[in-house]
């Protein structure tokens, strides 16, 4: 059979009409709804921001931004989703540090985090809160320690699975206080913090973004804050630091992702969106009320974040390594 042959003046043209129709698509971009993907369950802090970012940005883009939750394997499966997503601007992550610590967690990823997303900005910086369920017999965090040391086999931790920031924060203290506990893997903290008040679980790690109402409230005991101050939105919880454990900070830094291969119009227009989010009063006072930070204004744009990353992954390669015999 044979083929008709373009002439190359056919060919320039039909590839010049490629192109055009591309830039005339992310021009148009958005037509429809986004997807948001949250590589946790609903309810749980990582959710939480995506879902007010979400509100904030169809603002902007003028359509609906709709959150997906794709939770399992510390985050890795979301993460994943969406590096095998079209690259059209219509999915996008919103994941957290677990973005920087899973390649030094798993052996092997099914995405490269350094080439199959391209990062659209980071957004806000969450502390962290080691909480306890109700009925814990413990007053202080000394006296936590000493309970927990003593019945180490009894004990339960929860965590979001292997590269959450529960994990990252669990390896942390363990390594810390050198003591191993059972841990105990949920697809999100929202679930983790209902077994936790349920009296199913003893202890957790977990942002102020699903913390902060539950303490107040007097559904969990807090035995202290990852950050070196207290925190204005909860200043009875001491810092795990003023209480001795003082090589002991952790901030967990949220950010936005696309699939490789978006165009660089369609990331722009995502990154402006994300500014004026970050700048919408509504999200900015309820992430204050909920312990958040917006991050510093250069690692909320593309490049400035992807830097970050690139820089959060080579920092905890070796923390990691080092805290690894305490892993599950
Ligand atoms: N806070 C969780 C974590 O451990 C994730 C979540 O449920 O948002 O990373």
């Amino acid at each position: 059979m044979k083929f008709p042959r373009l002439s190359l003046t056919a060919l320039a043209a039909t590839l010049l009409a490629l192109g055009a129709s591309g830039a005339a698509t992310a021009q148009a971009y958005p037509t429809r709804v986004v997807n948001m993907v949250v590589p946790f369950t609903a309810g749980g802090p990582t959710d939480r921001v995506a879902r007010d970012l979400a509100e904030a940005m169809r603002k902007t883009l003028g359509q609906q931004v709709i959150v997906e939750n794709a939770g399992g394997a510390g985050g890795t499966i979301g993460v994943n989703k969406v590096a095998k997503a079209a690259p059209d601007g219509y999915t996008v992550l919103l994941m957290h540090i677990g973005y920087a610590t899973a390649p030094s967690l798993y052996r092997k990823l099914p995405y490269d985090p350094l080439t199959d997303l391209v990062p659209v900005g980071g957004v806000v910086e969450v502390p962290m809160t080691l909480i306890a369920r109700p009925n814990f017999p413990a007053a202080n965090f000394k006296e936590f320690l000493n309970y927990v040391k003593s019945n180490k086999d009894k004990m339960n931790f929860a965590n979001a699975g292997i590269g959450a920031a529960s994990h990252l924060c669990g390896l942390l203290l363990m390594s810390n206080i050198q003591a191993d506990f059972q841990t105990v893997p949920f697809k999100g903290t929202a679930d983790a913090i209902t077994a936790l008040i349920g009296g199913q679980v003893d202890f957790l790690c977990d942002q102020t973004t699903n913390t902060t109402q539950q303490i107040k409230g007097g559904r969990v005991k807090a035995y202290g804050v990852t950050t070196r101050n207290r925190l204005p939105s909860l200043p009875d919880v001491p810092t795990l630091n003023e209480q001795g454990l003082t090589n002991f900070e952790v901030g967990v830094w949220h950010g936005m992702w696309v699939p490789k291969g978006t165009p660089k119009a369609i990331v722009d227009k995502l990154s402006a969106s994300l500014q004026d989010a970050l700048k919408d009063p509504t999200f900015h006072r309820n992430m204050t009320e909920l312990g958040a930070e917006i991050m510093p204004e250069a690692r909320t744009k593309p490049e400035g974040f992807g830097q970050y990353v690139r820089s959060e992954i080579t920092r905890w390669a070796p923390v990691i390594k080092k805290a690894g015999e305490y892993a599950d």
